[in-house]
């Protein structure tokens, strides 16, 4: 079975064709990140109107890099919520008039189920149960999850998601937008010494974060030397003790849910999941606990079709009647994971 899968929840318009027996047939993606720029964030009107724009487009491409007719797809999986309404309602009108067209069934998706299942498209994929932490730009979450729509929140943060406190902290820093990769790769040439900054929630005793204090502590640090006395090398500093602040509290939590739980398997899902330092920290942790941790592949981390085709293909696997013929596009620009069931 051949499903087609359909972002279009936020600044990524993504398209992919997954085939239950060959697996990811091709892909494509474009990123609105150059458009937004000059905003310092995303505009929620622009973005519905790129998403627009590129979406035929890409779905040629997707179609073209798998060598088949639009005639071939089987199902329509899409990005139903949560997300922005605007954006959202495109990547839902765009698969639900295709369906039409095609006499083809279409089904929503969970966005973040579908970060969720992300890393199942690696070459070495982990087996349920697991341990996942979800560090994306809107959503810290620590979850047991069982299988395919069998998610059990363990923890999540308070205020700022861990994505949110590296972009903000990195505007501060003078970095533009989006700043989690650019933080990072200032934070290499930082004095891990230089800077200790608050690991919020470190000690709490259970699995929620909160990360609005760290980005206030950078804010004083910033303000304290004045922005103008801040030269490149106090920069690097600065995001080094940022990045080790973060990613200290983000390991503790996720070594806390694997000795809550008993699993022995760690997956970390959503555009942080990419931030090297982090994979680091958790891989020396993993050798010293002894749990296996695993990641999604480093363009699969942030928003794709990829990971929307694939949860829509494991969706349908369990239960083929979860794909209908109904086209009124429905969106839920809110909509808590745990409301999520397999049927
Ligand atoms: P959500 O999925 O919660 O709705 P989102 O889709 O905007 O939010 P993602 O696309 O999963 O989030 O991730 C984007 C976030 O990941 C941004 O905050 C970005 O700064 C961060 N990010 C991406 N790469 C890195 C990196 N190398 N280091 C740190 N943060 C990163
Ligand atoms: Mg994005
Ligand atoms: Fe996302």
């Amino acid at each position: 079975m051949i499903v087609l899968g359909v972002e279009s929840s936020c600044d990524e318009t993504g398209l992919a064709l997954y085939d239950t027996g060959r697996g990811l047939l091709s892909h494509a993606l474009h990123s609105q990140v150059a458009m937004h720029e000059e905003y310092g964030g995303v505009v929620p009107e622009l973005a519905s109107r790129d998403h627009i724009r590129r979406a035929i487009p890409l779905l040629q491409q997707t179609l073209k890099g798998a060598g088949m007719a639009a005639a071939g797809i089987d199902a329509i999986a899409y990005t139903q919520g949560p997300g922005l309404a605007g954006a959202l309602l495109v990547g839902s009108s765009i698969a639900c008039s295709l369906g039409l067209a095609l006499d083809k069934p279409v089904l929503g998706i969970h966005h973040l189920e579908g970060h969720l299942l992300s890393p199942l498209l690696a070459s070495d994929p982990p087996e349920f149960p697991f341990v996942a932490l979800l560090v994306s730009g809107g959503h810290t979450q620590l979850m047991r999850v069982d299988g395919v729509g069998q998610y059990e929140l363990l923890g999540e943060t308070l205020d700022d998601a861990a994505g949110e406190a590296f972009d903000k902290s990195a505007k501060l820093l003078g970095l533009g937008y989006p700043g989690g990769p650019a933080i990072s790769r200032l934070a290499e040439f930082g004095d891990p010494a230089a800077y200790k900054l608050p690991r919020p929630m470190l000690h709490s005793k259970d699995l929620n974060f909160s990360f609005s204090g760290l980005k206030t502590a950078v804010l004083t640090v910033v303000k304290n030397r004045g922005a103008a006395n801040v030269c490149e090398q106090s920069k690097a500093d600065i995001a080094r003790g940022f990045v080790d602040a973060i990613v200290d509290v983000l390991v503790a939590k996720c070594v806390a849910a694997l000795k809550q739980t008993g699993l022995k398997r760690l997956v970390i899902a959503g555009g942080v999941g990419a931030n090297s330092q982090l994979r680091a920290a958790l891989d020396a942790a993993a050798a010293k606990k002894r749990f296996r941790v695993y990641y999604p592949e480093l363009e699969f981390c942030t928003d794709n079709g990829a990971m929307i085709a694939f949860a829509g293909a494991m969706r349908l696997s369990i239960n083929p009647a979860a794909a209908r013929r109904e086209y009124g596009f429905n969106v839920r620009p809110r909509w808590p994971l745990d409301e999520l069931r397999t049927v």
